[in-house]
């Protein structure tokens, strides 16, 4: 197995009356919720903030919105539009 030194810190940016759904998961709960066995939820930084994050949009705004105003602020992420939430991970790991 791939052992992978945790990034020392890891931070995301949101929208303004967003609401932050999920962030870190102990691993029965990601597979309560059908998470990935790998999944970024259930991994830390070095500071103990969660590597991946679901969030949903502000009253009003789109998912798909939501999604393109999410990617511009976190350049450095991955950002999903999973239909009922945005997730966002680091990129390239
Ligand atoms: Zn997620």
């Amino acid at each position: 197995m791939e052992v992978r030194r945790p990034p020392r810190r890891v931070t995301f940016r949101g929208l303004d009356g967003e609401r932050v759904t999920s962030t870190y998961r102990d691993p029965a709960r990601n597979k309560r919720v059908g998470g990935v066995s790998n999944s970024f939820h259930m991994q830390k930084d070095a500071r103990g903030n969660a590597l991946g994050r679901d969030s949903t949009p502000p009253p009003g705004m789109s998912m798909s919105a939501y999604a393109a105003q999410l990617r511009r602020l976190n350049p450095d992420k991955d950002v999903i539009n999973e239909g009922d939430h945005v997730h966002m991970e680091p990129k390239g790991r």
